[in-house]
């Protein structure tokens, strides 16, 4: 096993950068750079110097012992000032050494999953946490990180790997040695675990969401305000704003944090009637993507104006409030503006699944598919003639479905993917 270096904080000029050195010679690396080997895991004040005895740099020194670190190899880390020029001095110290190589993307992480320190499950909610921007990813990815999709998971296995056994049971024991109301109370654990990952499975979208954005729409009339409440909302000029109707021909995007959710702005081209294509094409595209978005936020031009939109997924607002006088929101004077922040959020909050604990396509796949199999097997179990060898095979199929959720899975395309998405030093 080689000696990998790389600087575990981000690029550029920072404050503090670290450093981070794992594998066997991780120590001697800190020996030749420090001149001194440091009791572990207490942080020390050195100098780090090159070859010629030249000081880099003042930086604090961490070392950890094998077995008792993130990769459960023998770490230092060099807490160096954070400019490119100390990074690189120090990064070309390290690398001096003959077993030290830079560590590819995510080989730091692989390492810790290797020695078994991190499941996948957990090395997803590290990718997740290290790409999180808003507080809802940050606590969904915290929950995958702590281990929870393990801990569900291992209660359902546990509740049916127990039914297996009381079916095996049934197939290989006469009706008078077991007890009579066994298979009725098999279906109801089988059921409830099946009622419990049909719950999870729902929660599928929340967790898209929570992770690539919520689509909210502004919709309404040409010139009726949208593109100046979105730029308002973003706080920055993002849309193209103009007093001529029209102005808008294509869908405007700007990704921002609601109050804690990610969100997908979305200023769609005013609807009305046209004869000029490259509007109309515009408009058809805008109007495509309010009616799937998660929420409409319907701006109204005039106080008079009747909507018939108040809903799950439409807000009425009175758009330009400052020209009326009237509670509404103005995307000019900022007026309700903070209000509306508040509404849509709130909406949001009640669409959302707090309880999620799954996040990728990959776990929803897993569940859907184990959900599948308990469905048939509580269909097997209640039919006249049961066949318990079937629902046994079946409830296999969902056991195994859970086990290559949380782990146990040797597949390098599976493993492959989900480091790619790591960057170097990660
Ligand atoms: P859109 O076509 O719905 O996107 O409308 P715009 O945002 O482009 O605005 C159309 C016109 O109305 C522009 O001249 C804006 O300056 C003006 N406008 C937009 N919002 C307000 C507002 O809240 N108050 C006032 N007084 N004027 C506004």
């Amino acid at each position: 096993m080689q000696t990998i270096v790389a600087l575990a904080s981000g690029t550029g000029r920072a404050g503090i950068g670290v450093i981070r050195v794992s594998g066997p010679s991780a120590w001697e690396v800190c020996l030749s750079l420090t001149g001194k080997l440091l009791p572990t895991r207490k942080a020390a004040l050195c100098f780090l110097r090159d070859e010629e005895g030249d000081v880099i740099d003042q930086a604090l020194v961490l070392l950890f012992d094998k077995g008792k670190s993130f990769t459960s190899e023998k770490i230092v880390e060099f807490h160096v000032h954070g400019s490119p020029a100390v990074v690189g001095a120090v990064l070309s110290a390290c690398l001096r050494h003959p077993d030290v190589r830079t560590a590819k993307p995510g080989e730091f992480t692989r390492r810790a999953y290797d020695a078994g320190n991190l499941s996948v499950t957990q090395v997803e909610g590290l990718a997740d946490l290290i790409d999180s921007d808003t507080e809802q990813q940050r606590k969904l990815a915290i929950r995958m990180l702590r281990g929870d999709p393990e801990k569900q998971t291992s209660e359902w296995r546990g509740q049916l790997v127990e039914v297996l056994a009381w079916l095996e049971a049934c197939i290989d024991f006469s009706d008078e040695d077991i007890p009579a109301d066994l298979v009725s109370r098999a279906k109801r654990i089988i059921a409830d675990v099946e009622r419990s990952i049909a719950s999870q499975v729902s929660s599928r979208k929340f967790s898209e969401r929570v992770r690539d954005g919520y689509q909210v729409a502004i919709i309404g009339r040409p010139n009726v305000g949208k593109s100046t409440l979105l730029n308002a909302l973003a706080g920055r000029e993002a849309a193209l704003t103009s007093q001529y109707a029209g102005t808008t021909r294509d869908v405007i995007e700007v990704k921002l944090d609601m109050d804690g959710y990610a969100v997908s702005l979305i200023d769609t081209a005013g609807v009305r009637e046209t004869t000029d294509p490259l509007e109309k094409l515009g408009i058809e595209k805008g109007l495509a993507r309010a009616a799937e978005a998660d929420l409409r936020v319907y701006l109204k031009e005039n106080p008079e104006e009747i909507v018939n939109r108040e809903g799950e997924k439409d807000l009425v607002v009175l758009s330009k409030c400052d020209v009326w006088g009237l509670p509404g929101v103005s995307g000019k004077s900022g007026e309700g503006v903070d209000l509306l922040i508040n509404q849509i959020s709130e909406r949001l909050r009640l669409a959302t699944n707090t309880s999620t604990i799954f996040s990728r396509e990959r776990h929803f796949e897993n569940l859907s598919n184990a959900r599948d199999s308990l469905c048939v097997a509580i269909s097997v179990l209640s039919e006249e003639v049961r066949r318990e060898e079937l629902a046994v095979a079946k409830i296999r199929e969902a056991v195994a479905q859970l086990d290559s959720l949380v782990g146990n899975i040797d597949a390098e395309t599976v493993l492959g993917r989900i480091f790619s998405s790591f960057c170097i030093g990660k």
